[in-house]
């Protein structure tokens, strides 16, 4: 009690000094003009820019070269396997620079604006592809964290990015519901870092589960994450929601990481 406490007094008191003295841009590090702002400049926020390329219509991967576009339908090799488990997916942007630094932004500095900001990117992505976000009927569900590891760090950034993301959609009715609480990850896992494919898809099987006082039967489910690297552990959440009756399962993230386009630090290619 007493430490959430402090807590909330230190992020009052981080968020006047920011009104009254404003630091230097989160990402260039230049000094920002205006107080009050939010603490990215708005040079660099401008930079944050979606994915408008050839892609792979189901997963949304996108895709280097404009070939990949010759097929009727474009699909990526892991989609013509048949290895996801959820419907579709679609991610803002490419996990590259400047939005990588922007998402490790807000994993690791809890700012609930920074969130909102960027949630108002995946509500961008959601309404320019409404034939995979049915918003009327939709259920939002962040992927969750461990308990253990959201203690550590907080708060849970998918959570944060689902309710900027509603926030965004919410001046247009109808708003989708929010549950928050619906996942729970039931084991810590291994960091996904350095892993390959199918170790990542063994690390993260069985490690999320349908909380017993939520009922999705029936229902469509969009699943919220930062980032999506090789997709297993939004498959995983996946097999939990399918298992308890969720009809369609369609997943919204900031950013992909894929190895066309690698000019990422390998370390950082991962949730958690
Ligand atoms: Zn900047
Ligand atoms: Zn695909």
């Amino acid at each position: 009690m007493e430490l959430r406490a402090r807590s909330l007094f230190e992020q009052t008191a981080d968020s006047l000094c920011a009104l009254i003295f404003p630091g230097p841009c989160a990402l260039c590090h230049e000094p920002l003009e205006e107080a009050g702002a939010l603490d990215v400049c708005s040079a660099c926020w401008g930079k944050l820019e979606p994915w408008n390329g050839p892609a792979c219509s189901r997963c949304g991967l996108p895709f280097a070269s404009e070939r990949a576009l010759d097929a009727t339908e474009p699909l990526c090799a892991d989609c013509r396997q048949g290895e996801f488990q959820f419907d579709a997916a679609r991610s803002f942007g490419v996990y590259r620079d400047p939005l990588r630094r922007a998402i490790l932004h807000l994993k690791f500095r809890p700012r609930e604006r920074w969130g909102r900001r960027l949630g108002g990117l995946l509500a961008r992505t959601w309404e320019s592809n409404p034939e995979i976000f049915e918003r009327d009927r939709a259920t939002i569900v962040p992927v969750p964290l461990h308990q253990g590891r959201q203690r550590e760090r907080g708060y849970n950034q998918a959570e944060a990015l689902a309710r900027g993301m509603i926030r965004a959609l919410g001046e247009k009715k109808p708003v989708p519901r929010l549950e928050a609480k619906c996942l729970v990850k039931t084991r810590a896992t291994e960091p996904q870092t350095g892993l390959s494919v199918a170790e990542r898809r063994e690390n993260v099987r069985g490690a999320f589960a349908v909380s017993s006082l939520i009922s999705i039967k029936d229902r469509a489910v969009v699943l919220v994450d930062d980032v999506m690297t090789t997709g297993a552990t939004l498959s995983a959440c996946t097999a939990a929601l399918k298992a308890r009756g969720a009809r369609r399962v369609v997943a919204v993230t900031l950013a992909r990481a894929s190895p066309q386009f690698p000019d990422v630090p390998v370390d950082d290619q991962r949730r958690e």
